[in-house]
């Protein structure tokens, strides 16, 4: 969507003569970049994107790895300290029309339990991000703490808060999917967001936190605004330039589809790729239709289909997701049919449940703490590994399915989520 801007406004400066400099080198590193005022930039750009911007200014190629240690590694979003690039090199960047441009954090929000909920303007929008601290060790999907990170633990924890963290990001800004339970999907979809502009979230809170990727345990969970999977080429570029540029392995990355089956075939041909998480949400396709429209296009089937097709890693878990409507998925027969239907799928699947927090304008009620515990209780028993999320910042409307677009409402200052990832953490 970006690049098709890009490209609109390029013929348009071009009919009228006036084209900037930046925009003749997007056109031929064919990279989307979105724009800051008057300027294109330069965050999202990959390597090698960066190096023919570079060369394109007379300059040679090696200034495209710097310009990415500056804005990646660094964290650096004012050409002032940028000191590693000649001056001169900077104030030519500049005249060309590029700027640091890396998305920018307007507004925080400070939770009771540590949670962080932002809100960070891209353009003309600003889209949620949420930071959540994690000391307790809950989440089964990571992988072992390595060796640095072990021993930098201890060492954390006494100058910090949190020993670990997760973030959750968001790809589009509101979201076409129309989940009946979902406030997001009250918005629309008003657009895609770039590379830049998805790893910008996480780089900007990286920053705030003063994270150092090597020594804490950092995991990204893309489960805020938008369907990934309907934005996927500019999710997968922002997903490389985490892992090269960032540092973020993508064994640490999850991300949530509601089942968007031609983007799940591309994911399982990707050579590395994050671990993937199903917003289920029912165990057949008449309650999955009533609560997800976007099942009557990929009915279960199809999209187990396409599931199986995922050449899995030997300790990897595919999740599914669930979120307990009360009298509408939280019956005891529900249970058994999920159980039934994730055992007979043959994938090596866990199950997430997810208590719907009440949301204006939603017509749905949430299940009695008794009534998740006796589900969760079904699908043990069933043989299911099951978790229930644990909901993260609820007094700051950060909870999965708490948040809304409270800047319409004026319940509080901002924000929009919904309830298929957000601001939980897992606990069994
Ligand atoms: S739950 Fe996710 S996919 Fe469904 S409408 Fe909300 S943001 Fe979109």
């Amino acid at each position: 969507m970006e690049l098709g801007q890009n490209e609109q406004s390029s013929g348009e400066n071009s009919r009228s003569g006036t084209m900037p400099a930046a925009s003749l080198t997007l056109l031929r590193t064919g990279e989307a970049s979105q724009t800051v005022g008057e300027a294109q930039a330069l965050f999202g750009h990959s390597v090698a994107g960066l190096a023919a911007i570079a060369e394109s200014l007379g300059e040679k190629p090696y200034r495209g790895r710097q310009l990415a240690d500056a804005l990646y590694r660094q964290r650096q979003n004012d050409w002032a300290v940028m000191s590693t690039l000649p001056l001169s090199f900077r104030e030519r960047l500049k005249q060309a029309g590029w700027t640091p441009g890396r998305p920018e954090i307007v507004e925080s929000f400070r939770s009771v339990d540590g949670t962080e909920r932002y809100l960070i303007r891209t353009g003309e929008h600003t889209v949620e991000t949420v930071w959540m601290p994690d000391g307790d060790g809950a989440a089964e999907v990571d992988e072992p703490e390595t060796q640095s990170e072990r021993a930098s633990a201890l060492d954390t924890a006494s100058r910090q808060e949190w020993k670990r963290a997760t973030i959750c990001v968001s790809s589009q800004v509101g979201c076409a999917v129309n989940c009946q339970f979902c406030l997001t999907a009250k918005l629309g979809l008003q657009r895609n967001l770039t590379a830049g502009e998805i790893a910008g979230q996480v780089v900007a809170v990286l920053d705030r936190h003063a994270v150092e990727i090597n020594r804490n345990r950092i995991n990204l969970v893309f489960m805020g605004m938008g369907e990934p999977f309907l934005n996927y080429d500019h999710f997968m570029a922002a997903v490389r330039l985490l892992k090269d540029e960032v540092g973020i392995a993508t064994q640490r990355m999850t991300v949530s589809t509601s089942g968007i089956v031609p983007a799940i075939r591309r994911f399982a041909a990707e050579p590395e790729r994050p671990r993937l998480a199903i917003s289920l949400n029912a165990p057949n396709d008449a309650v999955r239709e009533s609560v997800m429209p976007i099942n009557r296009k990929w009915p279960i089937r199809e999209l187990i289909e396409s599931l199986c097709a995922i050449p899995f890693k030997p300790r990897e878990k595919l999740t599914f997701e669930y979120v307990l409507l009360d009298g509408v998925t939280n019956r005891r027969e529900d249970a058994r049919e999920l159980a039934a239907l994730v055992r007979h799928s043959g994938l090596p699947a866990m199950v997430n449940l997810i208590a719907w927090n009440p949301g204006p304008g939603i017509a749905h009620s949430s299940p009695s703490q008794d009534s998740v515990l006796a589900f969760q209780q079904e699908l043990l028993s069933a043989g299911i590994q099951t978790y229930i999320r644990r909901p993260r910042g609820r007094d700051i409307y950060a909870a999965c399915g708490q948040l809304k677009r409270t800047t319409e409402t004026g319940t509080a200052k901002s924000g929009t989520a919904r309830p298929r990832g957000g601001a939980e953490e897992q606990a069994q």
